[in-house]
């Protein structure tokens, strides 16, 4: 890759500008950015990869931002040129298909803004609410560090806290909490995008809500987030985390759905997840006492359903939460309860570091991640578990697999925003999270796209989350009624279709 000096237009007085040559095409950059687009190959390559080591795609040049101004310059210039590049805000790259990509476009590293002050900034009162007023580049670890320290906290997570804001509310954010608070893109009041015209907006439900809710979930096609206004309330310290055994699906999903839907105020379980044992060797997060229980159960019964429950709790409420979970805990049938703790907060939250830390250790962090999530309708997730965890995992062995597979409520969610989610008011999410050696990351591959036949087979109306689709007929189906909305909001906002261009929806 060459950088070389052009002249852009006799009309601007023979302004310098810089022009960056890859081996398809030629892209004509902002004067102005000269100092913070970098095209050395330590940028290039690390804007070229992801998470999922799985697709590599070589941008131009990569834009280290120091403030707002720059995305309004760089997607302004692009905007009022006659041949646009395109852009991709890349968070922590946490995407495992090129989805913060740019071929031959420029890609943003939004952590660069960090360096900025003030740009997690608690405000609000009891009365009206609080919230915090963050930049979406920071990463959700930091605003939960930086709002307990005031006795506050958002409500809605995801199970990994080192993605960004921007990363995930492009998305949902979902995790346990989901099935009680929504999923994060519903616990924003207000952002700030830059949109495919240059052009900084703030947005809201009140305010230009067309933008508002066409970014939320939207997968950065609209605009890039540069502030969201996030909801918090009180949090509390402490948190009692159950897992419950389970050799049966029906019983696992039916107290899943029991505990989702206690109806109580203050609202308790504040956390319900679930996942698939299959593998006796992958015991190490259970007390050793029970592992040689656990695995002799995986050899009998092939898969064992762990439900995963918490509830947050400080001095005041200790015995009333005690007592109130007793109470529900009579109400299911576990084969057994295998897992008490009582931890911090912020410990409960940020639990998957602990794992991202031993797989560091072990090199097992940056390698392939051929991974699959999908959204199921409850009318279909009895024959899920048979044709899919029963009939496909573990017939062919895949058994070291994460599985996690938890239930939660449409109505949760706002219609109105881009997300995607299955036409029935109780649908599960199934999150099949490999990860695979460089050389064989197509076998798990295949055997998510056997997973999808399977499902259109059985006439289960599954959505992706987190998805990618092959082309661009799929993603209109991905959309089904919410598609002509959705291409109508990316004409108006980005009209040249800057944005996000590996998500491959326009591109
Ligand atoms: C270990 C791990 C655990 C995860 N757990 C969960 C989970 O529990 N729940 C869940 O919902 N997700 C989870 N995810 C998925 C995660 O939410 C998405 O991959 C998310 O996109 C990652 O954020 P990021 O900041 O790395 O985004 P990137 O991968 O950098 O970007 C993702 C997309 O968003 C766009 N984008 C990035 N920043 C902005 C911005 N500021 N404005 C507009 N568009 C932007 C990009 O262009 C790209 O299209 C997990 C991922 C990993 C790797």
């Amino acid at each position: 890759m060459v950088a070389k000096l052009n002249f852009q237009s006799l009309q601007t007085c023979l302004v310098l500008i810089y022009m960056f040559t890859s081996s398809t095409m030629s892209i004509t950059l902002p004067p102005d950015l000269k100092d913070k687009i970098q095209i050395d190959p330590d940028a290039i390559k690390a804007a070229s990869t992801d998470y999922g080591h799985i697709v590599t795609q070589t941008p131009a040049g990569v834009l280290f931002p120091s403030s707002v101004e720059d995305l309004k310059t760089l997607i302004g210039f692009s905007f009022n040129s006659s041949v646009p590049y395109t852009i991709a805000a890349k968070g922590w790259g946490h995407s495992v298909h090129g989805e913060a990509m740019a071929t031959n476009g420029v890609v943003v590293e939004m952590p660069s803004l960090v360096k900025n002050s003030n740009r997690i900034v608690i405000g609000g009162d009891k009365a009206s609410g609080f919230y915090a007023d963050v930049g979406g580049e920071q990463l959700w670890i930091d605003v939960l560090n930086a709002t307990v320290q005031k006795g506050l906290t958002p409500v809605s997570w995801t199970d990994y806290l080192y993605l960004t804001v921007g990363g995930t509310l492009s998305n949902a954010g979902i995790s346990g909490q989901t099935h009680l608070r929504g999923p994060q893109i519903n616990n924003v009041y207000e952002l700030d995008v830059v949109t495919g015209k240059g052009e900084l907006v703030t947005c809201s439900k009140q305010a230009n809500s067309e933008l508002f809710y066409a970014v939320l979930g939207g997968l950065g096609q609209f605009g890039i987030i540069t502030r969201a206004r996030i909801v918090l309330e009180p949090a509390n310290p402490r948190v009692k985390w159950f897992r419950l055994l389970y050799t049966d699906f029906d019983t696992f999903s039916e107290d899943q759905e029991t505990l989702m839907s206690v109806n109580e105020s203050p609202q308790f379980p504040n956390y319900l997840e679930g996942q698939l044992l299959m593998d006796p060797n992958s015991l190490d997060d259970y007390p050793p006492e029970d592992r040689p229980r656990i695995a002799s159960l995986i050899k009998q019964y092939g898969i064992l359903y762990v439900l995963e429950t918490a509830t947050y709790y400080d001095v005041g409420t200790k015995h009333s939460v005690n007592k109130k979970l007793h109470q529900l805990f009579k109400s299911l049938s576990p084969l057994a309860n295998i897992y008490t703790r009582d931890v911090t907060y912020v410990e409960f939250l940020n639990r998957v570091h602990t794992d991202e830390l031993i797989l560091r250790q072990k090199g097992l962090w940056d390698v392939p991640h051929p991974w699959l999530n999908l959204f199921i309708p409850k009318s279909g997730i009895q024959a899920f578990n048979n044709g899919v965890f029963k009939n496909i995992l573990l017939k062919q062995n895949f058994t070291t697999s994460i599985v996690l597979v938890y239930p939660m409520y449409r109505n949760k969610w706002d219609d109105n925003m881009s997300a995607v989610i299955p036409d029935e008011e109780i649908f599960y999410t199934a999150g099949f999270l490999d990860a695979s050696g460089f050389d064989n990351w197509q076998v798990f591959d295949n055997k998510n796209k056997e997973i999808l036949e399977f499902c259109d087979k059985a006439g289960i109306k599954v959505k992706k989350y987190l998805g990618f689709h092959d082309s661009k007929g799929e993603w209109i189906n991905h959309f089904g009624s919410k598609w002509k909305t959705f291409q109508d909001k990316k004409n108006q906002f980005d009209p040249k279709k800057i944005l996000s261009p590996g998500q491959k929806i326009f591109n």
